[in-house]
């Protein structure tokens, strides 16, 4: 059957056709039946080279072998059992010793869990009810956070969502990205509400939008002053920017860190962590209630287990994909808009200068990016469909795999 066909039946059964919004392509989505390196295959018989990464977490590409051998391995043995094991405390052990900042962690099934858990501890810990987010950030799919929410949300034209109460939401502040002012001037009145701050400390979901110089340890000193708790959402930014993620980048220690996607090495998984004091009031141990039927399940764990053993054999990674990330940057140097880019994150933006916040991202010229991605595709490269979707590098892109994506930039803008 062809992807045309399956949407037609799709559409029926599932609501527009998906099972999550932004793979909702018009006048209908592609669908994928392998993927193999830096290759999709599509049911239409062709072959893409995949910019999107499943939205971030393959960094490693798809199917890889040290991953699939270890997946195959625990699948002989089971892959739900309900109770602890051994793998979560080996991943845990990795994941603290990548992270300075988090001396303890627990494991969940998905990012938007993470966020969601990390949210509930810092009012549990502080005994404050609000917490403020970043505009166009992004932290899951969760009532709390669904305000201004980034590229979903974002394309769709619909900042909110309906079905989530004002009565919730007003507990949720909003302040621009890069404007420590709006901080501080937020903070100075009403910290005594404020439970944290959460935030990507690089924007991934409407960009990637990068940190004025300073910002971050600004965001860290002004939350520090007034006891609100700073929350770095790095479920993109986590092994992707580096082994110990933006917050080893940047150089910043958070209170709290919520994990997700590489982690999970193509599984679903989320972790949340940080500061002893503040993990201990999770259940049992405190009186923060937390749990899930899949939390730290087998097969999760032994796939991040595998992807952090590979990253960690393979330090030079990051550099490789960031100079080939760099090299399409080049092919792009000539051409009116913006490209951002940091490690192998990146984005070309139709607007003359790189956004600095959720407002300036959202003045790009979409149309000039609709028409721009379909080109890409039809030049055999997939970006994922938004212009408000960080674009990812893996290490299974090839030399000419890169060079196909540049010469298809320098075309196709
Ligand atoms: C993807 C993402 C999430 C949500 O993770 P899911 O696994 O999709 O629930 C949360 N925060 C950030 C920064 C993300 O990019």
């Amino acid at each position: 059957m062809k992807s045309s066909e399956y949407y037609n039946i799709a559409k029926e059964i599932i609501p527009g056709g998906v099972s999550s919004p932004v793979r909702a392509i018009q006048p209908y989505p592609f669908y994928v039946t392998a993927g193999h390196g830096s290759r999709l295959h599509t049911a239409d018989g062709t072959d893409l080279v995949d910019c999107c990464g499943a939205y971030g977490p393959m960094i490693l590409g798809h199917s890889h072998p040290a991953i699939r051998e270890a997946i195959t391995k625990q699948l002989a043995d089971g892959w739900l059992y309900g109770t602890p094991t051994p793998a979560e405390i080996t991943l845990a052990k990795q994941v603290t010793r990548d992270h300075p900042s988090m001396n303890m962690i627990r494991f969940v099934s998905s990012g938007s869990e993470a966020t969601m858990a990390a949210l509930r501890l810092a009012r549990g810990f502080t005994g404050r009810p609000d917490i403020i987010k970043i505009e166009g950030g992004f932290h899951g799919a969760h009532d709390a956070v669904l305000v201004q929410a980034g590229s979903g949300c974002t394309t769709l034209g619909q900042p909110d969502s309906a079905g989530i109460p004002t009565d919730l939401v007003k507990h949720t502040r909003q302040i621009p990205y890069n404007d420590i002012e709006s901080l501080t001037t937020l903070l100075d009145r009403d910290a005594s509400s404020i439970a944290a701050l959460i935030m990507e400390p690089v924007l991934g979901n409407i960009g990637p939008i990068l940190p004025d110089p300073g910002y971050l340890a600004e965001v860290r000193r002004v939350t520090s002053e007034h006891e609100v708790l700073l929350i770095f959402d790095e479920v993109i930014t986590g092994y992707r920017l580096g082994i110990g993620g933006a917050q080893q980048y940047f150089g910043i220690k958070p209170d709290l860190t919520t994990l997700g996607k590489i982690l999970g090495g193509g599984l679903p998984i989320g972790a949340f962590g940080g500061r002893k004091d503040i993990m201990s009031m999770i259940a049992p141990s405190g009186p923060v209630y937390q749990a899930g039927t899949f939390s730290g399940n087998p097969l999760s764990l032994t796939a991040g287990i595998a992807t952090l053993n590979w990253i960690h054999d393979h330090p030079g990674m990051y550099s490789d994909l960031e100079s080939n990330a760099a090299t399409i940057e080049e092919a792009c140097r000539e051409k009116t808009g913006s490209f951002v880019r940091i490690g192998s994150m990146f984005k070309y933006y139709f607007r003359s200068q790189p956004p600095r916040n959720y407002r300036e991202a959202k003045e790009s010229d979409t149309t000039a990016f609709r028409q721009f991605w379909e080109k890409m595709l039809k030049a055999g490269i997939f970006l994922p469909p938004s212009q408000f979707e960080t674009n990812f590098l893996s290490v299974a892109h090839t030399e000419q795999d890169i060079g196909a994506i540049s010469q298809a930039y320098q075309t196709c803008i």
